[in-house]
Parts: C-alpha cells; structure tokens; sequence
C-alpha cells in the first residue's frame, strides 16, 4: 500500500503534465526545435524541454522481428549524458500501440507513465550534470502499418514472392518500432542493433555483423554495430530469407570498401539486378572522388531488398525496392549528404535530397555522358515549372506534413535545379566541388541548416548568395523572360524583360548565358539580370546569326518570347545623366528621329508623368517629387525602353 501512495505522488506532476499537453493539440515545432517560440506549446514544446536535459550516447536494440509480421518486442538499452544539474524525469517518444513491460533503471525497475505517444521516466537517484546514465525498455506489440513513411512495414515481394519486413523510420517514425530520443541534433553517437529471426532469414542493419548466435531452437540473432554518429531515424533492420552478394569498391585513396547487399533468396532474383548492383562500386568511386572520402569507410555500403517503391538511405544499408541507376545513385549519395551531415530540421531537407538528386545529375554528367545529363536536368526543370510557386525550404508550420517535407517537385527537383544553379553561377567547377567538399569537412556527423551552405559557398567562392537564397531557397517560383534583340552598324543590342511566375518573389537576380553564333564562331556572353527590364548594348563586328541561352542548362527560368527585331523598330536605347540626381539629362541613340511618349512612375507602379515629346535631348524635373525610386520608359509604336532613375 505503502509503495502504491508514493507512485501516486511520483506520477501526479507528470500527470498534470499529461493534461496539459491534451489540452493542446497544436503542433506548432513539431520536431524542429530550432524554430519553436521561446515557450514552445503542447507535446513538442513539452518534449522540446526534455530533450534539452540529456545528450543521447549510445543505443543498443536488441529486438526480435519476423519476416511476415510487424509485431515487435525486445528491449532498447539507452546511455546519455544529463544536461542539468539533477535530472529527475527523462523523456522519451514510443507510441502508444508499443506496450511498455518495464523500465530498468541502476538495474531496478523505473517508475514511469507512457501517453500520448511518450513515456517520462522517474531517475531514482537523479543524475548529476555531466554524468553517463543508462536505462533499458523492455516493451512489445504490434505498431499500426501502412504507407511509405510508417515505422515498420511487412509484405510479400510481388515479383519474387518473398515475405519481408522493414522499417522506415523517416522523418517521425522511429518511435513507432523502437523508444528513442527524436531530436535531429543529437546523434546517437553509436549504436547496436540485435535482431533475433529465424533461421531461414537474415536480418540487415547498420555498420558490421559482428556475429550470429544461435539462441534458441531455429532462431539466431544478427549482431550488427556501427561506431559512427547516426540520426535516430537512420537506424534501420530489414528481415527476409535474403541471399548475400558481396562486392568492394576502390575509391582512390582509401582502402577498399565492402559492399554487403542483402538480395532476396528467390530463383534469378541475384541474376537479375547483378550488373545494377556491380555499378554500384563505380558509384562509390566517383563521389568518393567529388565530395571526398566515403564517410563510413570502416564498416561498409550496402543494400537491403524490401518491398517498397523507391528507397530509404539507411546509414550503410539503404533499404530499397530494386536496383537501377537512378535509384541506386541516389540513395548511395545520401551516405554524404544525409547521413554524414544531416539537416538540422526538416525544413532544411534540402541539404538530404536537393543534395542527393543533384547527385544524379553528376553521376549521369560523368559516367553516362553530358547529353544524358542534360537531358536529365531540363526535364528536373520542366518539373519545377509544372507549378507557379512553392519554396524549397519547408517553412516551420509546414513540416508536420510529411509529403510537404518529401516534395518530389520542391525538395528534390527544385533543390536540384538551386545546386545546379549555384554551380553556374560560380562560373568554376573547382570551387563548387571544394564547397561540396568543405561544406562535408565542416559538418561532417553532425547537422547543418541550409544556411549553413550558403555560408559555406560565400567563404569558398568570395561572392554573396544573399540574394540567391532569398530568391530561390526562401522565395518561391520563377522567372518569365521576354527578350528582343537586334544589330545596328556595330552593335549587338538585347533587351530582356523579366516577370515572375508568383508576386512572392518580383524579381531573380542571376546571370543567363547566351551563345552567339556567327559566320567567324560562336561566343558565349553572360548578361546579369538586376532588374524587370535590361539593356545590353555591345560592340560587334560580325553579324549575329543567332542566338542560344542558357545552353548548359544552369537556370530554372521560362521564356516567354525570343525575337530578333529589325533595325527599323529596334529598341530604343538611351543615356541618363546624372543618375541618382533631382534635374536629369537624357539623350536617345544616335539616329533616332520622331515622336515619343515618355512616362515615369513610382515603385508601386503609379503614374506621375506622361507626355508626348519630339526632341532627341532632353530633362526630367524630378524636384517635385518624393525622393526613391522611379521607372523612366520611352516608347515608340514599335519600340519601348525603361530605366531606374534615382531621385535624390
Ligand atoms: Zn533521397
């Protein structure tokens, strides 16, 4: 009776704890704790707090799976570090359909409570700041299945039959298998993952098979452990009655690298995906060369065969659906970027799978061919336009939608076409590639915001990306283009105008390239655009043929119309002097005779002159007005120019 009163006492502060967190329902950070108000709300905000007073160490999972079943149970042991002076009550995520059996804490039983998704422990006697603790949970049951994104999944492989269990943990479903600490910030610094099945099976998992150990009568247990930091949602196992194919990889520089698949054990099933699977060392060994070494050389690569469309990029292991180039490129690229640096909250998961569809790219540019990859990247950029607007960062109030997180079109497609982009715009591989390579350098087993590659690419490159990243990372849509353009005796002269496919971003700053073809060769000019309507003027000899842009595919933009205009209606072009001033002088081109309109208006667009006039000189009083911003346009019936003028 005794011991029951002081549970009670024990319980009630987590209790009321509980009610609270009912009460509200709103996911305002949901797992991005870096982005939660100062007093974060609800069960994020409570497990927020918690997962602030403990750093995770080490897990080990020592659980019994079934090829046929989702239904788990076993235990997982946990070390951490306490973060606070005396750490009472720890937390942790497990739902609710996992039935806790007992908490093991200084190797007694723990007093805890488990709701909501989460289960709070008492620490008798508390931990002291600075100080390793353990505990083990032991629990079973059989977690809810369905879908890509579930926990654990089972199914029988319809093209060779084979029952099969996996898990898929990304991005909030590792506590629907295992209890663990759900904080992209703290990596688990190693990890153990024992998974007894039977004897007709393996089981596949992170790092090395250390061992199989007979356990009981037609069960054994695949003893695999990793050394290397490892996201909670990376942890992965994957059980069928799988055959093992063997292969290394020799990338320069560093010792061979194993690569273990785990194929199903079906009749021509091996045969059938060996050459997919050979190229895979041929993979390792271009990234290895242009992103740096393989970050887990010591334990290995692989693949584990389920039955899911796609794949995930388990740490070592990817779990995947079958075996092709696309596929297989990408999901061995997460290795670096994904696993090895990790975003720091979803909204940042462009650094995993803008990064990993980028790799395609490379892989299809240097093993396949540059038409290949041209192909491929026109079509990621058609993609991107299939829609007027949406970012590639996941804005915080989003990322508890996890198809909003896994956008094929925003996260992967566009983060893609933005890598490529910065690419270009660095007008040198050398230094993109060493960005890559800095950028893993820097954040190597740890995480990083999306920012933290900009900073990284204006260390590396000296040039800012401020606007890039506002425009194209935090902004939304697209850029329209119209451009003119036409020769006079001994010019080239082109006009663009630019809209946007969504007011969200009015305007891109980036530089197009232009081929110009000529009787005497091609050259390739490069035209910055700052502003909804440019004019560039340039001296030519040779008459210009015609025009190409952008032909090595570095932009996502639209055009909208590409015309070259006889001299006749050519556009105007035209001096202003001084420019910012109060009284300004302007002059149109040489030969221009006839009647024009001119007209100014303001940054929001209104009207504040409009006049018809006749001389090729002439002044703009703009004393009256406001000091800022305003558009000068002269126009023609076949022509039309606008500049920036600055009122000072
Ligand atoms: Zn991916």
């Amino acid at each position: 009776m005794r011991r029951k009163i002081c549970t009670l006492l024990v319980l009630m502060p987590l209790l009321a704890l509980f009610d609270v967190l009912q009460a509200q329902q709103a996911y305002i950070c949901k797992h991005d704790f870096r982005k939660c108000d100062a007093e974060p709300k609800g069960l994020n905000g409570i497990l927020h707090s918690f997962y602030q007073d403990y750093d995770v160490r080490f897990c080990h999972l020592d659980l019994s799976l079934q090829k046929h079943t989702v239904f788990v149970e076993g235990s997982v042991k946990t070390m951490a570090v306490s973060k606070k002076p005396s750490l009472q009550t720890l937390c942790f995520e497990l739902i609710d359909t996992l039935v806790i059996d007992s908490v093991i804490y200084q190797g007694l039983p723990a007093v805890f409570i488990h709701a909501a998704d989460t289960a709070c422990v008492q620490l008798n006697p508390p931990v002291s700041l600075g100080d390793t603790f353990s505990f083990r949970v032991y629990y079973h049951g059989t977690p809810a299945t369905g879908g890509f994104f579930s926990g654990i999944s089972t199914a029988v492989s319809t093209q060779w039959g084979n029952e099969v269990t996996w898990t898929l943990s990304q991005p909030y479903h590792a506590s629907h298998w295992w209890p663990c600490k759900q904080d992209l910030t703290d990596k688990y610094d190693s990890a153990w993952i024992f998974i007894t099945t039977d004897t007709c099976c393996r089981a596949g998992s992170n790092g090395l098979l250390t061992a199989v150990t007979p356990v009981a009568p037609g069960k054994h247990r695949h003893e695999w452990k990793t050394r290397y930091p490892i996201a909670y949602y990376l942890i992965s196992a994957a059980v069928a009655d799988y055959q093992e194919y063997v292969i290394y990889a020799h990338p320069q520089g560093q010792d061979s690298i194993l690569i273990q698949n785990y194929i199903y054990d079906a009749p021509g099933c091996l045969s059938y995906y060996k050459s997919d699977l050979d190229n895979t060392a041929f993979y390792l060994e271009l990234f290895a060369e242009l992103f740096g070494p393989y970050p887990f050389a010591s334990e290995k690569y692989g693949h584990c065969q389920a039955h899911l469309g796609g794949g995930m990029e388990h740490q070592t292991m990817s779990t995947v659906g079958a075996f092709d180039f696309g596929l297989n490129t990408h999901e061995l690229s997460h290795m670096w970027f994904g696993d090895y640096v990790t975003c720091a909250t979803w909204s940042d998961i462009w650094l995993n799978e803008g990064f990993a569809t980028y790799a395609q790219y490379l892989a299809a540019q240097y093993l396949a061919g540059q038409q290949y990859a041209d192909q491929f990247i026109r079509g990621v950029q058609q993609y991107v336009m299939s829609e007027p607007g949406g970012s590639v960062y996941i804005p915080p109030g989003q990322t508890a939608d996890v198809w909003r997180i896994f956008d094929g079109r925003l996260s992967y497609n566009k983060g893609a076409a933005i890598l490529h982009a910065i690419r270009g715009a660095m007008h040198n591989d050398s230094l993109f590639f060493q960005t890559l390579k800095q950028f893993l350098q820097q954040y190597g087993d740890s995480v990083a915001v999306g920012t933290d590659f900009k900073a990284v690419a204006e260390q590396v490159s000296n040039m800012n990306f401020t606007a890039f990243f506002d425009e194209w990372y935090f902004g939304e849509g697209y850029p329209i283009l119209d451009i003119s353009w036409s020769q006079d005796a001994d010019s080239l002269i082109i006009r663009v105008e630019q809209s946007t496919s969504t007011p969200v971003t009015p305007l891109f700053h980036f530089d197009l390239e232009c081929m110009l073809f000529r009787g005497t060769g091609d050259s390739l000019i490069r035209l910055h655009l700052d502003a909804p309507v440019k004019f560039f003027r340039m001296k030519t000899h040779v008459a210009v043929d015609s025009i190409k842009l952008d032909p090595h595919y570095w932009n996502i933009y639209k055009l909208n119309s590409l015309n070259k205009i006889h001299e006749a209606e050519a556009p105007i072009s035209f001096t202003l002097w001084p420019n910012p001033g109060s009284i300004i002088h302007y002059r149109l081109g040489p030969g221009f005779s006839g009647k024009y309109r001119l007209n100014i208006c303001d940054i929001s667009g209104r009207q504040v002159l409009s006049e018809i006039r006749y001389q090729r000189e002439g002044i703009l009083d703009l004393a009256p007005l406001a000091e800022g911003i305003y558009f000068l346009s002269i126009e023609t019936p076949g022509s039309k120019a606008v500049r920036r003028v600055i009122r000072q």
